[in-house]
């Protein structure tokens, strides 16, 4: 008879954890540390604690500590608690919700689009006053010259 030893326990994030781990910060990373025998919750700081630019985390993300879930100082399995415990840390304050870092991050976006339209606008406005100006320049050469002379 094979002995199941906790060790042997194959330590998979269940998906809904994932799910709400990547709601509440898309860059927070978890994994299990078989040294310690617990769940560690690290945040990846590869863009910058605000970034926008989401990606794969590999384990080269440079990254800082969030959190080692225990309780107690015993081990504690990925639950609900888990997650209302970040919400209450400082990533979660940050941002306040997943909602409020996508508005931040579309904003962004959104001025930046505005900035090119105003680009553009400018552009537009620029080549217009160019093509006038132009067209003045060629009226006064016609009214200049008689056309139906030869010259
Ligand atoms: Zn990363």
């Amino acid at each position: 008879m094979k002995l199941i030893l906790p060790d042997n326990i194959e330590r998979v994030v269940p998906s809904w954890f994932r799910e709400q781990l990547r709601n509440l910060d898309p860059n927070l990373i978890v994994y299990f540390n078989p040294m310690r025998q617990r769940w560690v919750i690290d945040r990846c700081t590869r863009n910058g604690a605000m970034s926008a630019a989401l990606h794969e985390h590999t384990p080269e993300c440079p990254r800082t500590n969030v959190t080692v879930v225990e309780e107690e100082g015993q081990y504690m399995p990925l639950c609900q608690q888990v997650i209302d415990d970040l919400r209450a840390r400082d990533a979660w304050s940050q941002y306040g919700s997943f909602e409020v870092y996508d508005r931040l991050t579309q904003n962004a976006a959104d001025e930046d689009a505005a900035k090119r339209e105003t680009a553009i606008d400018d552009l537009y406005r620029h080549t217009t006053a160019d093509n006038r100006a132009q067209l003045a320049k060629a009226w006064t050469l016609f009214s200049r010259h008689d056309m139906s002379r030869i010259h």
